[in-house]
């Protein structure tokens, strides 16, 4: 099964993501984390793509597809994959296109979860992550037992760079203006399932699953 996760950023892709990834047995491919590793390690596509990332706009088509066609030829993905991240403008879904083709791959479903910008605003801006393990928080809808320690392995919860109030107004505009085009785009291949985001993570999942069966 090869699915895409479609939606705004902090609609809660990841952790749908993740579950998922769980209950399917097929991992996840998140452009996003890729991308924020290869800054940590500062390689040549790290350092390309650092600038845009804290400026809250894309990276380059060329990069992202060159780093997802090695990925989805690699390691671990023969039962399929949920791609969080990608495409996320049209040169991307139609570069996907050719990439599924080339390898004879078939993209299942897209599940574009939404919710209102306001929602958005609010999920990201009190949203902190764990700097050891990743865990995801949320200062009022989701905090932690003691502020700013993780509750899984007692590491700092700090806030992403491009979740600041200003970067995201910038994101939030960059998905509208770019990436929200490619939900008329699976619409019209009969690939789009519209899931609610709003409501607990259980009963977004819920949803989730139901429209897959
Ligand atoms: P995310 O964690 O998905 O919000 O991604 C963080 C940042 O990584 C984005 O704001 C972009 O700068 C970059 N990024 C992630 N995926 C892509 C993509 N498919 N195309 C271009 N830039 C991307």
């Amino acid at each position: 099964m090869i699915v895409v996760l479609l939606g705004p950023p902090g609609v809660g892709k990841g952790t749908q993501g993740e579950l998922m990834a769980r209950r399917f047995g097929i991992p996840r491919i998140v452009t996003g984390d890729m991308l924020r590793e290869e800054v940590r390690e500062s390689t040549s596509l790290g350092r390309e793509a650092s600038s845009y990332m804290s400026r809250g706009e894309l990276v380059p088509d060329s990069l992202i597809i060159g780093m997802i066609e090695k990925r989805i030829v690699g390691d671990g993905v023969r039962k399929g994959f949920i791609l969080d991240g990608f495409p996320r403008t049209v040169v991307q879904a139609e570069a996907f296109d050719r990439m599924l083709d080339k390898y004879g791959l078939v993209l299942s479903r897209v599940i574009f979860i939404n919710v209102p910008d306001d929602d958005v605003i609010r999920r990201l801006s009190g949203r902190r992550i764990c700097e050891k393990c990743g865990a995801v928080y949320h200062v009022v809808f989701d905090p932690p037992s003691v502020q700013g320690v993780c509750d899984k392995c007692g590491g700092n919860l700090l806030q992403r760079k491009d979740d600041r109030e200003e970067t995201i107004l910038k994101r939030l505009k960059v998905y509208n203006e770019i990436t929200a085009p490619l939900v008329a785009y699976y619409r019209d291949r009969n690939l789009l399932l519209e899931i609610d985001g709003s409501g607990s993570i259980e009963e977004v999942f819920n949803r989730i699953v139901k429209e897959i069966k």
